[in-house]
């Protein structure tokens, strides 16, 4: 076994079943993801348009890419062919501009909507009050060529744990809010998407059905 396959396997064998496994691969070498691929893994997280479209091409057939960067609205037409999921829809209007291209290419979008509960300035994603009151005035609804599956989010950059498990619980409250709300009837909204590499247990532990996990499997990145 290489390093990776390793990481990998160290990982699952402590992943509770029924959590799924995004194997975050931005900045690695295809080599890298095909040492994941051959020990099973087929769920891979990108960041980056370009990045994604080479890889797309280069990898097995069966590989399934999440995109989970921001998303620049003129890479969406590119983005999309390529996607089994964007986890990272933080405005309404990017869901409309992904249905739209979604629409043209005949396809389906899996989508998550971001939403921040981070303190930092940088974070992307939907303020929950922000999520919620466009989920109950309709703006979340009548999408023909998206399947909004559910939510994630990203917690602060910090040791306090405390305050990562706030977070988490913050977006789960969100999730549910919304799952038992105007999601009710969508059997597909069902995934939260919580947890990288240093707070991935705390995730799970806080209700996480999804972890992004990049450093852990494929080391740092340059
Ligand atoms: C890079 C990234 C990850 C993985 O981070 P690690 O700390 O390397 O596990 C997870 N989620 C998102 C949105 C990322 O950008």
């Amino acid at each position: 076994m290489t390093q990776i396959q390793q990481n990998l396997a160290a990982i699952k064998g402590q992943l509770p079943a029924g959590v799924e496994l995004v194997a975050v691969s931005k900045f690695h070498p295809v080599e890298a993801l095909l040492q994941a691929y051959e020990a099973g893994q087929r769920v891979f997280g990108e960041s980056r348009a370009q990045e994604l479209v080479v890889k797309f091409r280069q990898m097995p057939s069966d590989t399934r890419f999440h995109f989970i960067g921001h998303l620049q609205r003129n890479k969406v037409r590119v983005v999309v062919p390529c996607v089994s999921m964007i986890e990272s829809v933080d405005s309404v209007s990017l869901l409309k501009l992904i249905d739209e291209e979604a629409g043209r290419e005949g396809r389906n979008v899996n989508v998550l909507l971001e939403v921040r509960v981070a303190t930092e300035a940088a974070k992307t994603g939907f303020e929950v009050d922000a999520l919620l009151s466009a989920a109950a005035g309709g703006e979340l609804s009548g999408f023909g060529n998206v399947r909004i599956c559910g939510l994630m989010a990203m917690a602060s950059f910090t040791d306090d744990m405390e305050q990562v498990a706030r977070e988490f619980d913050k977006a789960r409250a969100a999730f549910l809010q919304l799952k038992h709300g105007v999601f009710h009837d969508c059997p597909e909204f069902c995934r939260l998407s919580m947890g990288m590499t240093d707070d991935w247990q705390v995730a799970v532990n806080h209700g996480s059905t999804m972890v992004r996990i990049g450093t852990a499997i494929f080391g740092s990145r340059q």
